[in-house]
This record gives structure tokens, C-alpha cells and sequence, in this order.
């Protein structure tokens, strides 16, 4: 029997390629079918446990083939069981975090569409060792069918905003989207996925020339360029300005509103200057803003805003008509912002070496 690293994920093939499987092993091409059925209307850790599949099937498959090659390393639960974080390594040794959020709405998964991160912003643990490598989108994929085994749930809504910047691995996430709203596939509406981005704007035009109509939400932070610049290197390249006439597109393309993600830093971007020149930005746009208290990194001198700033900031825009709300952090407990859990087991492996 084949080591994991040596076999392929069935996640790896579409149906055509299954099909094409199927014939090279004398099967009948309809074999295909429930094969694919068995990946993605079931939950299924091992081949052995797809239904319909004759067992002389079975062992031929298993010997070059595997449902997940990703391996699950650790499971951390929230004390409220609300969260759940999950480390998976990948056939070639590397890390990636997920992250499951049970709302009243429907389960969520955070998924990471790369591993690691270069667009440096400083607040964020993902980034510390910079990029590694994308992940392919069937990698993605694996993500939400493994914890869909593990926690015998459906995951109705996605968000990718876990490790990596998904527009810097555009056509990866694009074939992943498009494929997880296929009614072949999981099914899911593509109302209730969401895609995160630092703001590469370029990338932001031509997500909207695709029509997907999926959330977008930009990772904004700070209102002032260079004080962004700062924080979000990535901010150098394209400014705020640039940024809002990207958002503009998107939304007039589109017609889906757009959330502005703002990280509370406490004494860097929660004074009411700064909700001012928020306010000035976003006045009359179909755009909702999400203030989240930061998510305090280990050994990082960052702290979060107090309530009484995040409620001023708050009100500031919400009594001028602009849309804010506190989105409630969820999974402190558990290092369940994105790259943390990561980042520590890789320090662990490199204090080991
Ligand atoms: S916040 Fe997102 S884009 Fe910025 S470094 Fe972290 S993962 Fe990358």
C-alpha cells in the first residue's frame, strides 16, 4: 500500500477526468458518476465506504488514490463550541487553517486559498514566513469536505479570508467558486460566499467582469493612504482612491453591496479623524462597514480598541448613514484569526530542528 504523499486525492478530478479513470480500468464510464456523488452528496473519509462501488473497484482504487491528502493535525473547539479551528497538513508537509463558525444562519467555513501570505500586512500572523505556495482549488475544496466528515454537518455559507490573499491566486479561488455552486458539486448558493482581499484593485475589476455576484470585502483598516501604507503594504501599489473606484465597479457591475472590513488597533485607527475620513469615503455607496476589535497575536504589541472607541467610531458613521456594525470575534480562545495556529506549529517544528 502507497504512503498518502504517494497517492492522489479523488478531489483532484473533475468528472471527465474520473470518466477517463474509469475506462483505463476496464469500468464502465457510469462508475464516474457515483464516484463523484459519493465525494460530494456523502461524507466519506476512506474509498472503502463509497456505497456502490464493487470491492474489487475499491482495492484498485485504493492502491493509487485517497479520498483526503490532507492529513488532520489538530482540532481546537472553542469553550462556547460555537468555533472550531482546524490544522491540516497538506501531501507536501505543509500547513493550512481552517476555521468553522456555527451562526444561527448556517455554518460557515473559513477557508485558506494559499500558504502563507506576501502581501505583509503587519498585523496579521499569516504572513510571517511569506508565501510558501498557492493552494489548488481542489485543495480548497478538501477543506470543506473534510470538515463536513469530521463534524457530520453542511456547510451552507463560505468565507475566503483565512490564510493567503485570494485575489493573488485568482484563477485557483475562481475555478474553486464556480465549482462549489455547481449543483454537481456542493450546491452552494453563491449569495452566501464571500471573498476577501487586501485590495489588489486591477484583480477587483476583473471579479466583477465575471458576474459571479458573490460578497466581496475589502480589508480597508485605515481610511488614510499613507498611514495604510503602513499597516498594508499592499497599499503602496494601489490607494485608497484607486480602491474605492474598484469597489464602485464591482457594485455597479454586480449590484451585490460591498462590506468594508475595519480592524479596531487601538490608538492607530480608532479615532473619530479617522471615522471622519471614512465617512467622506463611503457617504452614499452601497457599502456596509464590519468593525472588528483586533484579535490580539502573540508576542505582537498591538491591542485592541476599547469598547468606548469602537461604540464613538460606531456611531459616528452609523448616525450619517453609513452602515456599521461590530462583528463579534469569535474563537479568541482558540487562535482562531488567521495564520496563528500556523505560525506556532511551524515555530514549534523549527525550535525542533
Ligand atoms: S491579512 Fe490577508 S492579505 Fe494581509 S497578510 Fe494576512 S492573509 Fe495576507
Amino acid at each position: 500500500m502507497k504512503d498518502l504523499e504517494s497517492k492522489t486525492s479523488l478531489y483532484s478530478l473533475d468528472l471527465d477526468s474520473l470518466k477517463e479513470l474509469m475506462i483505463s480500468l476496464g469500468e464502465k464510464s457510469f462508475r464516474a458518476k457515483q464516484i463523484f456523488d459519493d465525494l460530494y452528496k456523502s461524507k466519506n473519509k476512506e474509498i472503502a465506504d463509497f456505497r456502490l462501488l464493487p470491492h474489487s473497484l475499491i482495492s484498485r482504487l485504493d492502491i493509487d488514490y485517497t479520498v483526503f491528502d490532507f492529513e488532520l493535525i489538530k482540532r481546537l473547539v472553542s469553550k462556547d463550541a460555537q468555533t472550531s479551528k482546524y490544522l491540516f497538513m497538506t501531501k507536501d508537509g505543509k500547513f493550512v487553517e481552517t476555521v468553522l463558525m456555527k451562526y444561527d444562519y448556517g455554518n460557515t467555513l473559513c477557508v485558506s486559498s494559499q500558504i502563507g501570505c506576501r502581501m505583509g500586512c503587519n498585523f496579521c500572523a499569516s504572513t510571517k514566513h511569506g508565501l510558501d505556495r498557492n493552494l489548488k482549488s481542489y485543495e480548497m475544496i478538501e477543506q470543506i469536505a473534510y470538515v463536513q466528515y469530521i463534524e457530520n454537518v453542511r456547510i451552507s455559507n463560505i468565507v475566503i479570508m483565512g490564510m493567503g490573499e485570494p485575489l493573488d491566486n485568482y484563477d485557483e479561488v475562481i475555478d474553486f467558486i464556480q465549482k462549489i455552486i455547481s449543483p454537481m458539486y456542493f450546491n452552494i448558493s453563491v449569495r452566501k460566499i464571500t471573498l476577501s482581499t487586501c485590495g489588489i484593485a486591477p484583480k477587483i475589476r476583473e471579479l466583477a467582469d465575471r458576474n459571479l455576484a458573490i460578497n466581496l470585502a475589502l480589508s480597508l483598516h485605515n481610511p488614510f493612504n499613507e498611514k495604510r501604507r503602513e499597516i498594508m503594504p499592499v497599499g503602496a501599489k494601489y490607494s485608497v482612491k484607486e480602491l474605492m473606484s474598484a469597489l464602485d465597479y464591482y457594485v455597479k457591475k454586480t449590484g451585490r453591496r460591498v462590506t468594508i472590513e475595519y480592524t479596531m488597533i487601538s490608538g492607530e485607527n480608532d479615532g473619530i479623524e479617522e471615522a471622519k475620513e471614512l465617512y467622506s469615503l463611503l457617504r452614499g455607496k452601497l457599502i456596509h462597514v464590519n468593525l472588528i476589535a483586533l484579535n490580539e497575536v502573540e508576542g505582537s504589541h498591538k491591542k485592541a480598541s476599547s469598547n468606548k472607541n469602537i461604540k464613538a467610531f460606531q456611531d459616528y458613521l452609523n448616525k450619517r448613514g453609513v452602515n456599521a456594525t461590530l462583528r463579534k470575534s469569535l474563537g479568541q480562545d482558540i487562535d482562531a484569526a488567521c495564520g496563528q495556529l500556523r505560525s506556532k506549529n511551524i515555530a514549534k517544528i523549527e525550535l525542533k530542528n
